[in-house]
């Protein structure tokens, strides 16, 4: 399944592997405006550090991130783990670089050991959260409808939830790509909120240094998008931001990004080294 080569009106028709880029545009390009109008959607790149890192050396991460963007034009996301919160959300603070939990708890308080709400990673510092990532859905046998219960809490604690949503390897194997992929967008489809991050994992990219191609995400990208539209209006769909997450490096980037629908990143082992996550930035600048 292939779209239109130019939905969103994002981008001009793409001529080269980094969708057609001037690279002496400054950094700060008009050709992503702040406010998306019409389709305009900003890239975004987010940085899932799983239980990478101690606190010392996020700090230092930080300050490298920060060193290394100036002034972007890009939205900038980590996810550290829990303990790191409120040293990530310090040394970001008044940056352009924002903080997410990697969890959160379906409930907003109780007795639930060893877990954490939605409210406290807020008061930590955060203004995003990762929702059925599919660490947790194998780890922690997370639910669709769990994922959609967490999606719901992130929504009472205002902060914005970045969904996952991939298939296996068996399931693609099996033809299932896209009825996986439909089942847990609808999944959380009710309780999606005004704003809102979907991000395309296949399961057997995700630390595998196995990337889909280019087209394979661009089908599932468009897929979601379509499903998006009917669940939520075929214009709206157009200006929601969807990311390809999977063994991202510098070196694949381009491709992908030159996809229409693929909107940024979010990148796990290639984010825990500062110059390789600056790497994939300046390729969706
Ligand atoms: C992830 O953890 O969401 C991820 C995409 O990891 P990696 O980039 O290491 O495949």
């Amino acid at each position: 399944m292939t779209g239109p080569a130019n939905p969103g009106g994002r981008r001009p028709p793409v001529g080269t592997a980094s969708g057609g880029r001037n690279p002496t545009t400054p950094v700060a390009s008009a050709r992503y405006p702040a406010t998306p109008a019409s389709g305009g959607r900003r890239p975004i790149l987010a940085a899932n550090w799983k239980m990478h890192l101690l606190r010392a050396e996020a700090v230092a991460h930080c300050r490298a991130l920060r060193r290394g963007l100036g002034s972007s034009s890009v939205r900038v996301v980590v996810f550290p783990s829990f303990p790191l919160l409120p040293a990530v959300a310090a040394e970001l603070a008044e940056s352009d670089v924002a903080v997410g939990a990697q969890d959160l708890h379906p409930e907003d308080k109780g007795a639930h050991t060893g877990d954490v709400s939605g409210a406290q990673v807020a008061d930590a510092g955060c203004s995003w959260v990762l929702c059925g990532h599919s660490e947790r859905r194998r780890d922690h046998g997370e639910s669709d409808e769990l994922v959609a219960r967490k999606v719901a809490a992130a929504v009472r604690s205002k902060l914005c939830p970045l969904v996952c949503v991939g298939e296996t390897r068996e399931e693609r194997a099996a033809g299932r790509t896209l009825e996986v992929l439909a089942r847990q967008l609808a999944a959380v489809a009710p309780v999606l909120p005004e704003r809102f991050v979907l991000a395309y994992e296949p399961v057997w990219a995700i630390g595998t240094g196995e990337v889909a191609t280019a087209a394979t995400a661009q089908e599932a990208h468009r897929f979601l998008r379509g499903r998006l539209g009917e669940l939520l209006g075929a214009e709206r769909a157009e200006t929601l931001p969807i990311l390809y997450g999977g063994s991202v490096t510098p070196d694949n980037a381009a491709g992908l990004f030159a996809e229409s629908d693929v909107d940024g990143f979010l990148v796990g082992g290639a984010s825990l080294d500062p110059e390789k996550f600056l790497g994939i930035i300046t390729v969706c600048v």
